[in-house]
């Protein structure tokens, strides 16, 4: 739309002659499918982190964090230095990096031992990694109807929630939860979504 717009302010009108609607994806100017797709298909191919936010079973305040997380969205400091001076944008957990969303996901120390405790938990014995290659290999990982996938989509959701409300605390209360609270957190409201998910506490009961 931003694209229009800009577009739209450049045109210079031509007296004498009527308006005239050109697809401007096409080279003849017409509209064909094929070319829409070519322009909003692919790029909504792109946000392959949507079916990640959407899926269920996952609490919903977590997974409006989490989308605002994929979206960089979140009110980090160094958004909030843009339009306010004189803030300190220091990341309050090492305060050797400045706080952004990037480096709340996962590139501080902090975020970086819960993330790695819980992927440990769901059987992912790695090293977490910086956030858009933990997104997008959670959107690839983490798709589907098992039990695995549903508790793996609930843990992303949960830790992206637990971590933002864990630093938003330490900010603003000065209250100083430890990685391992943090964790306790996690798994507390994993387990309570899953266990009250229709259906899933059989699968669970099964193991599959
Ligand atoms: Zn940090």
């Amino acid at each position: 739309m931003e694209t229009i717009i800009e577009g739209c302010k450049s045109i210079v009108p031509c007296e004498g002659k009527e308006d005239v609607i050109t697809w401007i994806a096409h080279p003849k100017g017409q509209f064909i499918v094929l070319s829409a797709w070519n322009v909003f298909g692919r790029k909504a191919a792109v946000n392959t982190w949507h079916r990640l936010i959407c899926s269920s079973p996952s609490i919903s305040r977590h997974c409006f964090i989490s989308w605002l997380a994929a979206g960089n969205k979140l009110k980090t400091l160094d958004t909030v230095a843009e339009w306010k001076g004189g803030v300190d944008i220091t990341c309050v957990y090492c305060h050797g990096a400045v706080d952004s969303r990037d480096h709340l996901y996962f590139d501080c120390a902090f975020s970086t031992s819960i993330w790695k405790t819980v992927l440990h938990k769901l059987g992912e014995r790695r090293i977490p990694r910086v956030w858009s290659f933990e997104l997008q290999r959670a959107s690839i990982k983490y798709k589907g109807k098992s039990l695995r996938a549903a508790i793996a989509r609930s843990a992303w959701h949960a830790c992206k929630y637990h971590i933002w409300k864990a630093r938003n605390g330490n900010i603003f209360e000065g209250i100083a939860l430890s990685e391992s609270k943090v964790v306790e957190c996690i798994k507390q409201d994993v387990e309570c979504r899953l266990m009250g998910t229709k259906g899933l506490h059989q699968k669970v009961r099964n193991g599959c």
